[in-house]
């Protein structure tokens, strides 16, 4: 019950922000196939705002991207064979996904919530 002395509309940057309801609710797990908190009182996921290295996510998912097709251009090479560098575009899809939710909608959160934060004289360090 310590919860429900929590003003939730004062930011803090240590807890999980709704960007439905604007303010750091009562959340609980929500979690079906993935672990998630959501909400309770609209359901949707909560934000974790101390969760910020998106630029690292972005380089381990480009590191990664140029090594595989890397390898398989090796590969085509040794055994002239083609056909895996269909891979390559393939992959765009899934990369475009990966970088929409883990990269650019959490982006989007942030700053809504830091607007949201400034709103209320919330100052980051
Ligand atoms: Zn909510």
């Amino acid at each position: 019950m310590d919860k429900q002395k929590v003003d939730p509309y004062k930011p803090n940057p240590n807890l999980p922000w709704c960007p439905k309801c604007e303010g750091h609710t009562e959340y609980e797990y929500g979690g079906d196939t993935a672990p998630v908190d959501v909400c309770t009182i609209c359901g949707w996921k909560v934000f974790d705002v101390k969760k910020k290295n998106y630029t690292t996510t972005l380089n381990y998912i480009t590191a990664t991207l140029v090594s595989i097709s890397t390898l398989l251009v090796i590969y085509a090479i040794m055994a002239n064979d083609w056909i895996p560098l269909i891979v390559i575009p393939g992959s765009i899809p899934i990369l475009y996904m990966v970088y929409y939710f883990k990269i650019y909608q959490p982006t989007q959160i942030r700053e809504k919530f830091l607007a949201w934060a400034k709103e209320r004289n919330y100052r980051e360090n």
